[in-house]
Order: C-alpha cells, then sequence, then structure tokens
C-alpha cells in the first residue's frame, strides 16, 4: 500500500505540474487502453490508477492481478512506454528491490 500511495503523491505533487511528463503518462495511458495486459484491469478506469499500478508492478511490490503479482518484467514487457517513463522518472540505476522481512 505504502508504494501505491506514493505514486499518487508523486503524480499530483510532481507529475501534475510538468507538462512534458504529464503528456508522456497520457500518451502512454491512451495506448494502454487498447492493451489487453490492462483491458479487463481496475487500474486502467483511471489514469491515476493506472500510474500507480505501474510503479507498484515496477517495484514488484503491490499490483496483484488473477492472484499473480505484476512483477517488473511484466510490466517491461507488456507496456514498455510505461516502463521507460517509470525508469525514466525514478533513474533506478541500483536495480533495489525491497524485500519482505521474515
Ligand atoms: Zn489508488
Amino acid at each position: 500500500m505504502g508504494y501505491h500511495e506514493l505514486a499518487h503523491a508523486v503524480l499530483r505533487i510532481v507529475i501534475d505540474k510538468d507538462k512534458h511528463l504529464l503528456g508522456e503518462l497520457r500518451g502512454a495511458y491512451d495506448l494502454a487502453k487498447g492493451n489487453e495486459f490492462w483491458e479487463t484491469s481496475d487500474p486502467i478506469d483511471y489514469m491515476s490508477e493506472y500510474w500507480a499500478a505501474g510503479v507498484t508492478a515496477y517495484f514488484s511490490v503491490y499490483w496483484h492481478r488473477d492472484e499473480i503479482q505484476i512483477q517488473r518484467g511484466d510490466l517491461q514487457n507488456q507496456d514498455e512506454k510505461l516502463f521507460d517513463l517509470i525508469d525514466g522518472f525514478f533513474n533506478d540505476e541500483l536495480n533495489w528491490k525491497p524485500e519482505c522481512p521474515e
């Protein structure tokens, strides 16, 4: 849940105020509406949820669909435009991924 809400905050505080980024996100979202990976999922109903689901998938932490957790590689394979946008935004050079405590 933390990453999902963080993604919403980033969208409101940063991306909403950046015309270029917002345009990129809108472009990815419009394309994703015709992508069967997203088609039947809840996040596709709103651009903000699409973004949040993308971020959580990117960090492989939250978004479960059909009881399968969507991982970074799935996002990269299925929605490269959103993946690249998120990857560029978070500039994930360390390839860091959280691990749940035992
Ligand atoms: Zn949300």
